[in-house]
């Protein structure tokens, strides 16, 4: 280890006057967690993987950087091969295999294709036309469609807290795939047999994404067919540039947020068991640094993890029994769940459901257990909070903003108002441009139709 750090030490000099690369060939490496500073990040564009222990660090980087870097570091940076990686749970120090995964192409069959993923949500769709359609948010780089269930009984005409899950924005990590294509079968099949999951979807309107990133896991492959990071490409939270183009999937989600808000979300990765929660990018020490949403966020991905006994065992250092904040466990930039937290009033969260990226396909069912109960929770924890129609003296819709005390963000609602919260009663302050401010103290409910009717008078 001693020598390692003298190592590190003549790499910190040598990044000082590091000139940057052009080259955007990436490969699969495995470095020294101690040369993971700011610095380093910046000059070589080093990406992340989720996988590390308190030595190494695992990631994306230019081969010509990696040759770049002093001689003495190089011995302690191991190119791997990423598909075998994601496929296999190596030992991050002797990068031995713990248990032998998968090996032949055959069980690849057992996981959807894109072909078989489209036929798969058709026939859902086809089979269920009452309570399931099929959508597409867009086309991947190479014109794959972002396909999307929308299920929803037509029982009520309501206005209904919109959830969303969305799956595999990298395109090897494969498993929460298949999770979506299990909780789309189940909350199909179940609907009016089984009272919870008919409550479900009777008042829930839920947005299934199993695929986000179908060019990268045709190629089996993290990135998309450009070869960005689809979790490093959502504008920043520092800095939100209008006027910017995104990879046309990073552009189809945004366009979906613009149509519908999505109250919570959850987006699906392999490669840990976690319940990742913003914020990614900014330090979350403070109450000043937390998301405004902490308390309902921090609750439901408690919830999450207490159902899934694989992630409620993971337990150390940044994990509190599954949980964890982003920034604390690894900074990144440009992910989705800062950008739909932040920009979208959403409380959106990324779930780390597989240590192995892409295990044996026989092992799917075992991680359809161990994820059921959770993924129905949170979608449950979406309905509930307090809802409210907020109107003027003459039964018109107000846009107001509506703050409760347990939380910081004050959010803005067209007069329709589902506020997530954990249970309990609320403060709820209401207010309205040229209304009277009105605070009331309600108890959160799960959503089953019903909304407090709410007049604001005039300001005099
Ligand atoms: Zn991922």
């Amino acid at each position: 280890m001693k020598q390692l750090r003298t190592c590190v030490l003549v790499f910190l000099l040598f990044i000082c006057c590091a000139r940057s690369f052009s080259s955007t060939n990436y490969s699969y490496f495995r470095i020294p967690i101690a040369l993971l500073t700011k610095q380093f990040v910046q000059s070589t564009g080093f990406i992340r993987d989720h996988k590390w222990d308190d030595t190494y660090a695992f990631g994306y980087i230019s081969i010509e950087k990696v040759r770049a870097l002093p001689q003495a570091v190089q011995p302690y940076t191991i190119e791997l091969d990423a598909l075998d990686w994601a496929q296999n749970d190596y030992d991050p120090k002797t990068l031995q295999v713990r248990n032998l995964a998968i090996s032949s192409s055959a069980s690849y069959e057992a996981y959807h294709t894109y072909e078989t993923l489209t036929e798969e949500l058709r026939n859902l769709a086809e089979a269920y036309p009452n309570l399931a359609t099929l959508n597409t948010a867009g086309k991947s780089v190479e014109g794959r469609q972002l396909w999307y269930l929308r299920i929803s009984s037509q029982s009520k005409s309501i206005a209904k807290p919109k959830l969303l899950y969305i799956s595999s924005m990298h395109g090897d990590e494969v498993v929460g795939k298949e999770l979506m294509v299990y909780l789309a079968r189940e909350l199909l099949s179940s609907y009016g047999t089984d009272d919870r999951i008919t409550r479900l979807v009777d008042y829930g309107d839920i947005f299934v994404m199993p695929s986000m990133n179908p060019d990268g896991t045709a190629q089996k492959q993290r990135f998309n067919s450009h070869g960005a990071d689809l979790n490093r490409s959502f504008p920043f939270l520092s800095s939100r540039n209008e006027s910017e183009s995104y990879e046309p999937e990073i552009q189809a989600i945004m366009d979906l947020h613009r149509k519908i808000h999505f109250l919570v979300a959850l987006n699906f990765h392999g490669g840990s068991l976690c319940m990742n929660i913003p914020w990614d990018s900014h330090p979350n020490q403070t109450a000043e640094q937390l998301f405004g949403d902490d308390p309902v966020m921090r609750w439901m991905a408690r919830n999450y993890a207490d159902r899934n006994k694989p992630m409620y065992n993971v337990h150390y250092a940044n994990f509190v029994h599954g949980v964890t904040y982003g920034f604390e466990w690894y900074q990144i930039l440009g992910g989705m769940q800062d950008w739909a937290s932040h920009y979208e009033q959403s409380i959106h969260a990324t779930a780390e459901v597989s240590n192995v990226k892409w295990p044996q396909a026989s092992t799917l069912p075992t991680f359809w257990q161990d994820n059921k109960d959770s993924l129905l929770q949170y979608l449950e924890d979406g309905l509930m909070g307090v809802h409210l129609r907020v109107t003027d003296t003459h039964g018109n819709l107000l846009p107001v903003n509506v703050k409760v005390d347990s939380l910081r963000r004050s959010l803005k609602y067209s007069g329709i108002v589902h506020r997530v919260t954990a249970a309990g009663l609320q403060r709820v302050t209401i207010e309205a441009k040229g209304y009277q401010m009105k605070i009331l103290d309600l108890p959160a409910a799960l959503f089953v139709g019903s909304f407090h009717d709410i007049t604001l008078e005039p300001e005099k």
